[in-house]
């Protein structure tokens, strides 16, 4: 097999920190995709047959493997994939290594993941998964070896053609090209050339395509530019907050920052911090990789004065169910682009509607990432390398369509976007059952 040289995240989620900080509470995950999925289902009075398909998950897979740790004693893990629906293509999401992964929190992932694909018209369904584990608990050779398992353990549950794991939380690039290695030495030497594509978000030496490592944070800043052009208000001058300080919310920052927009406040595992005159997001890309963090870069301030931070846009950029009853309250913001999946909870949403904050949902938001996978993967299958110019002009058609539509979509039915996101999706989905029909 060969040894992939790609370096390991270097921003590793100290996670033991996350159950320290006090909860937001919240609808849990599952219930918030349902009570999303319901409303928008009653609203086009969804064919009840699509209805109760689409409400299920088709596969839920639940695998406990042993890990020989590094002093030679062996750890029993638990590994979850849930393939949600495959009407519109292969399955398609990330696997996410977290001490707190549960099957329900993966089947609400997974679904998003199916609505997601449908809105931007990929020819994917929605599949999500991961290992329960506190990563900074294992080293990087543990961490090869989990990876490597999983993928055997999985077996012909996933495949280039059939279900396509991605980075997302605390995964990288390195992590998927130990994926995509072990899937190839498990296939018959002839099939495996071909194979490459059963992972995308791949180092780019190992078949992955520039452009994807910024790609949700790119998609992000190409719709939050098109939000202030609609509003007739420059970035120049506009201020705004994240929370996670990883992939997607640096890339968010760093590219925000490029158009003039000014960081003022920051949070991630470490902290908070804030500085009403910006913070330098190349700067703070370079703290975090040294230091795991945000913490150290400025001025510490608690969980609630970060939410209250006054600012133009907040992106939430880490884990679910962040802006909630409790918390929606305190935002003074005029735009919340979600990064994260699931970051606002329904009673949340309604909270920022009555207080007219616009949400960019997640799953018209973050498309960023699954839009450049599907570029990766055709790629791939056609033995292409595009260029990053070609690669970002593509990514923005697609996804500023998808905005238009969940756009155009609210102002003809007068809903939330969130609910007209919804209605997108499961209007496309409707479609294709109603023609294929149900078998037999
Ligand atoms: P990552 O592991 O690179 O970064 C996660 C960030 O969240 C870290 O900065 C971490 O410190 C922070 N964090 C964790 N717990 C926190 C807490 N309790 N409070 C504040 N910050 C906390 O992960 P990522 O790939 O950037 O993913 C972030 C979010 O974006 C996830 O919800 C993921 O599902 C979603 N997402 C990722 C992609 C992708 O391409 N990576 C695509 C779509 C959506």
């Amino acid at each position: 097999m060969v040894q992939t040289l790609t370096p390991l995240k270097e921003t590793t989620l100290p996670c033991a920190e996350v159950t320290k900080r006090p909860a937001a509470g919240g609808v849990p995950v599952y219930e918030a995709v349902r009570r999303q999925f319901d409303k928008a289902a009653n609203l086009i009075r969804l064919d009840p047959a699509v209805r109760k398909i689409l409400s299920t998950p088709m596969n839920e897979i639940v695998i406990h493997f042993p890990l020989r740790r590094d002093d030679g004693r062996v750890e029993m893990l638990t590994g979850y994939r849930v393939q949600h629906n495959d009407a519109l293509g292969p399955f398609k999401g990330g696997l996410r290594f977290h001490p707190a992964l549960e099957l329900d929190e993966v089947k609400a992932l997974a679904a998003w993941m199916t609505w997601k694909s449908a809105i931007a018209r990929l020819p994917f369904g929605g599949a999500k998964g991961g290992v329960q584990i506190d990563p900074t608990r294992y080293s990087r050779a543990e961490l090869e070896r989990i990876t490597r398992r999983f993928c055997y353990a999985l077996g012909d549950n996933i495949g280039p053609e059939y279900d396509i794991p991605a980075p997302d939380v605390n995964t990288n690039a390195q992590i998927m090209a130990w994926f995509m290695d072990t899937y190839q030495s498990m296939r018959p030497a002839h099939d495996r050339q071909r194979d490459m594509h059963v992972v995308t978000g791949k180092p780019v030496d190992s078949g992955g395509s520039l452009g994807r490592d910024k790609a949700t944070g790119q998609g992000i800043v190409y719709l939050i530019e098109r939000w202030a052009n609609e509003r007739r208000t420059g970035l120049s001058r506009a201020t705004f907050t994240v929370q996670g300080y990883g992939n997607v919310g640096s890339w968010a920052a760093r590219l925000l920052a490029r158009h003039g927009a000014k960081l003022v406040a920051a949070e991630d595992a470490t902290g908070a911090i804030a500085d009403p005159h910006g913070f330098d997001t190349e700067g703070l890309t370079v703290h975090v990789r040294a230091h795991g963090g945000v913490a150290g870069f400025g001025q510490a301030i608690d969980h609630e004065a970060f939410l209250s931070t006054p600012a133009d846009i907040f992106i939430p950029a880490a884990l679910a169910n962040q802006i909630t009853a409790v918390t929606a309250p305190l935002l003074d913001v005029r735009l919340v682009a979600e990064g994260a999946n699931g970051p606002t909870d329904p009673e949340g949403d309604e909270i920022l509607r009555r207080r007219g904050i616009d949400v960019i949902p997640d799953i018209v938001c973050n498309a960023g990432g699954v839009i450049v996978s599907y570029f990766e993967w055709l790629q791939n299958k056609q033995s292409e390398y595009w260029e990053l110019d070609e690669v970002d002009r593509k990514l923005h058609a697609k996804i500023t369509a998808a905005y238009d539509r969940t756009r155009d979509t609210a102002r003809q039915r007068q809903v939330d976007w969130r609910t007209a996101a919804y209605i997108v999706a499961l209007s496309h989905l409707e479609a294709v059952y109603k023609e294929r029909g149900i078998f037999p």
